[in-house]
């Protein structure tokens, strides 16, 4: 098995650089997500480890072997797609032997291999199907298959549920998370969905115009962000942030009718800051406190969200721990425990 090292990977197309010196190390057997917004670069950079797009700068190493000039088929990788692109006239099995049949790949041996992969992936009734006689998901099963049968060190994905429905995307995480155990491989995987970041990674790396924001395990980078974009893109829904002023240590927020959050900041009075507080955070209890006016509060059942406000500021969002009684126009005592508050600079860098 093959962990891989990037570093400083960089992408130009003409004068415009995509990927600005990426430094990276994934480990054998690990999975790895690239998330980050639309046209950060997620693709170029996988599309660059699977040799599909050559490197501008930078060493990419494979199982130890720099793999800058190799070509694609000897890097030992597999790579699915969002599309599925599958052979429409050919079956299942077709479509899953087929690099195998283009490699010169004995009959019995594909159909070993073949039939493997359909029992990995539940595919077995479907094998004589063409692709126009199989749902979404189940398409994409056999994209994943035709991955399998290439037996690679490292799978690459590039966002492999996007075009599937909500309820059928959750399944397939739940899938691809199997096979991972099952497979125990190297995945390095692309979406822009911080949900399945969250939830299938050992390790997240976080992108932004061509750029590492912050790399680290699901629960590092929700506790504990570097900066404004990680906070504010790690989590659903999303972490609050409110405008305030460093003052003898605390925290005015003139937005907020000037309330004083208490805190213990070293610096110097009169700092700009961004205070950080997530959802879940507010409580009936703790010892800092933020006066709110309910203005919107949604029942979703298992959970209730308010929708709160004082003054110029921002709408904030409180997970009430499913408070039923919570009601629109009420005055509420926002309270949080003041270690559970994230500080950012003007900077949009973590005050720590
Ligand atoms: P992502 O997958 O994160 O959505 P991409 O890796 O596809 O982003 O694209 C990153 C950036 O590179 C985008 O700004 C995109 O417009 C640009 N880009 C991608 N491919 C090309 C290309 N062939 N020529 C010029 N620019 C490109
Ligand atoms: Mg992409």
């Amino acid at each position: 098995m093959s962990g891989l090292e990037l570093k400083n990977i960089q992408k130009s197309y003409g004068s415009v650089e995509v990927i600005k010196g990426v430094d990276l190390e994934i480990a054998s057997k690990e999975f790895v997500v690239f998330v980050g917004p639309s046209g950060c670069g997620k693709s170029t950079l996988l599309r660059m480890i699977a040799g599909l797009e050559p490197i501008t700068g930078g060493d990419l190493t494979i199982g130890g072997k720099r793999m800058n000039d190799v070509d694609p088929s000897k890097r030992g990788i597999a790579m699915v797609f969002q599309t599925y692109a599958l052979y429409p006239h050919m079956t299942v099995r077709e479509n899953m032997g087929f690099a195998l049949r283009f490699a010169g790949v004995k009959k019995p041996e594909i159909a070993k291999q073949v039939d493997e992969a359909a029992r990995i992936l539940e595919l077995g009734p479907l094998m004589e199907r063409r692709p126009k006689e199989l749902s979404g998901g189940q398409r994409q099963r056999v994209a994943i298959g035709r991955a399998i049968v290439r037996n690679p060190e490292v799978f690459l994905f590039d966002e492999p549920l996007s075009n599937l429905d909500a309820e059928l995307r959750v399944h397939m995480r739940i899938e691809i998370a199997r096979l991972h155990k099952e497979l125990q491989t190297t995945i390095i995987y692309v979406t822009h969905d911080q949900v399945e970041a969250m939830t299938l990674a050992d390790k997240i790396v976080v992108l932004r115009e061509g750029v590492i924001e912050q790399v680290g395990t699901p629960l590092k980078l929700y506790d504990d962000p570097d900066n404004l974009f990680v906070a504010g893109f790690i989590g659903s829904p999303k972490m609050n942030f409110l405008k305030g002023v460093v003052e003898g240590g605390a925290v005015r927020l003139p937005d907020y009718g000037n309330q004083v959050l208490p805190a213990n900041v070293k610096v110097a009075d009169g700092t700009p800051v961004t205070v950080g507080i997530r959802p879940e955070h507010f409580k009936i209890s703790g010892s800092s406190m933020l006066e709110l006016k309910i203005e919107l509060i949604e029942h979703l059942g298992g959970e209730t969200y308010a929708y709160a406000g004082y003054g110029a500021g921002e709408l904030l969002t409180l997970a009430t721990n499913n408070d039923r009684q919570i009601k629109a126009g009420d005055t509420y005592q926002a309270r949080f425990d003041p270690a559970s508050m994230l500080l950012f600079g003007a900077d949009a860098q973590r005050i720590r």
